[in-house]
C-alpha cells in the first residue's frame, strides 16, 4: 500500500472517511441498521488535523 503525505488532515483510516459505520443487527427476523459514529475521528472522517 502506498501512502500520500499531505499537509492537511488525513482521511480517517478507521472509517475511510465515512465518519462512521452501520451495524446490522438482527432482531425478530428483521434487520435493523444502527449508525455508529467513528470513535477515532469522532465522526469527522479525518484525523491528524490541528497538529
Ligand atoms: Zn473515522
Amino acid at each position: 500500500m502506498s501512502q500520500q503525505q499531505t499537509a492537511g488532515p488525513r482521511t480517517c483510516t478507521s472509517c475511510g472517511g465515512a465518519k462512521g459505520r452501520t451495524v446490522d443487527t438482527s432482531h425478530d427476523g428483521k434487520t435493523v441498521q444502527t449508525w455508529h459514529t467513528c470513535t477515532p475521528c469522532h465522526g469527522t472522517g479525518t484525523q491528524g488535523g490541528g497538529v
